[in-house]
């Protein structure tokens, strides 16, 4: 068995979608488990739609105008059409009229349809394509979560039920990424990106021999491919590669797909729905065992916020640093990179929304600093920042352009060496870094292996 996930661009632009019918054809023999996500651009129609003072007979108009389009356009027929807009219309009266933003369950309720359609319409696709295939509600079939709206998270059980639920049922199932439900039957959804995770959530569960992403680059790249045009496929890499690039940024895969994959020790390829013979990445334990070490690529996180706490109480003190992250973990802060002197404490935030409250408890620790449009980079390979002369030759690079570097995070991590920077140099950043490191050259040699 294997999983196959198409994404939003494969599912949603009728070329990739008769590939990706295509592809899951040719490998019927691997017995494959599809996963979907919505069609592309659908999700972000069903947030508006959630939102505070949207016109939802617009955005209900525009959702059904989307999905009847495209089944026109992927010669799936009115049928199809025709199901969708019955499957939309009953949750369109239930929210149309409701005042403000959609609660944090009714919301999920809304953002789940996405997934539903276009299961629905793969199955159609292969049905029409010789395949006998069944779309399958990756909830009913057992994906499980707890309650947590919008960033659920699948409940140990989910496997065993997952593992049989899907085997129930004759022909290729379709399984909705993004999407469970919890115990007691209430809509939920992963997160954005969560179709990913859905994979290897399924991958784990049925033991798959693999977990195939496909997707619109050929691979993880060398670097986020909207930054540098230039970026390369990276061939082979770690989970824990993977895991921090995916992290820091690299959207190509949700931050948490590699986690199930880890678990079970499962390979996960990362390959191009547009040109399926390109060899993709390949995701593995060990990576390129014995290869030495190299920079593979550089992901980058933008919109993050630094918190300093100073106290000049914390020279010889203890408790200070136990206190400042009791407060960021009562309040589900989550902090990503930390750094301190003798007399300070410096953090960076990914999600500021729920920061105020523990600023302000903070305040009663010690003087507190907030800097707002910093961008987290990540230089990620194993065993580079280790290497003698990486960190000299990165922060050179960037001094020699100008770019303040506010924080930096080195040792913690065998993979990753990873700083702060102003929003504005981010990008530069990036595109200086992916030459400088000779990520751009055919084999990365001079700097990488060096
Ligand atoms: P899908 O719809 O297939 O899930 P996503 O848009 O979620 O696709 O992820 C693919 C996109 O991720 C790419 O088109 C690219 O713009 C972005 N991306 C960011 N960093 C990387 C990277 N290092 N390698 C590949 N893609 C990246
Ligand atoms: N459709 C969802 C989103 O756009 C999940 C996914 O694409 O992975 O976030
Ligand atoms: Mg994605």
């Amino acid at each position: 068995m294997i999983v196959m996930k198409f994404g939003g661009t494969s599912v949603g632009v009728p070329a990739n979608f008769d590939n990706a019918v295509a592809l899951v054809r040719d490998r019927a023999a691997l017995a494959p488990v599809v996963v979907v996500s919505a069609l592309h651009g659908v999700t972000n129609l069903l947030v508006d739609y959630a939102a505070a003072g949207a016109d939802r007979a617009a955005l209900s108009r525009a959702i059904l105008d989307r999905h009847a389009q495209f089944a026109r356009d992927a010669g799936l027929g009115d049928t199809h059409a025709a199901g969708v807009a019955e499957r939309w219309m009953p949750l369109h009266s239930r929210h149309a009229a409701a005042p403000g933003a959609l609660g944090a369950a009714a919301r999920d309720e809304v953002l789940a349809f996405g997934e539903l359609a276009s299961s629905g319409l793969f199955a159609a696709g292969l049905a029409r394509a010789g395949v006998a295939a069944r779309a399958v509600d990756a909830g009913e079939a057992g994906l499980v979560t707890d309650d947590r709206f919008g960033e659920a998270q699948p409940l140990p059980e989910s496997a065993a039920l997952l593992a049989r639920g899907i085997a129930a049922g004759d022909g290729v199932p379709v399984v909705t990424g993004f999407i469970g439900r919890t115990l007691d039957g209430r809509r939920t959804t992963l997160g954005r990106g969560g179709s990913d995770y859905t994979a290897a959530i399924v991958g784990a569960a049925i033991g798959a021999a693999e977990i195939q992403i496909w997707t619109d680059t050929s691979g993880m790249l060398s670097a986020d491919p909207r930054i540098v045009p230039e970026a390369r496929p990276v061939p082979r890499l770690s989970f824990a590669e993977a895991s921090e690039l995916a992290y820091f940024g690299a959207r190509v895969l949700h931050p948490k797909t590699l986690l199930p994959a880890m678990d079970r020790d499962l390979p996960v390829r990362v390959l191009n729905t547009a040109r399926p013979d390109e060899p993709g990445s390949l995701v593995t334990a060990h990576g390129d065992s014995g290869d030495g070490w190299s920079v593979k690529s550089i992901a980058c996180k933008k919109g993050i916020t630094a918190v300093t706490i100073a106290s000049t109480r914390m020279l010889l003190a203890h408790g200070f640093l136990a206190r400042v992250f009791e407060v960021f973990g009562r309040h589900h802060v989550v902090v990503d990179l930390v750094t301190t002197s003798e007399v300070s404490i410096s953090v960076t935030v990914d999600d500021a929304s729920r920061l105020d409250d523990a600023l302000a408890e903070l305040e009663g620790i010690g003087r507190v600093e907030v800097r707002r449009d910093l961008a987290v980079v990540a230089v990620v390979g194993e065993g580079a920042p280790q290497r003698i002369g990486l960190a000299g030759h990165v922060f050179t690079l960037l001094g020699g352009v100008g770019v303040a570097v506010e924080m930096i995070s080195q040792g913690a991590s065998r993979v990753n060496l990873s700083f702060v920077v102003r929003d504005a140099d981010a990008d530069k950043s990036v595109r200086l870094l992916h030459r400088g490191l000779g990520l751009d050259a055919e084999h990365p040699a001079h700097v990488a292996r060096a």
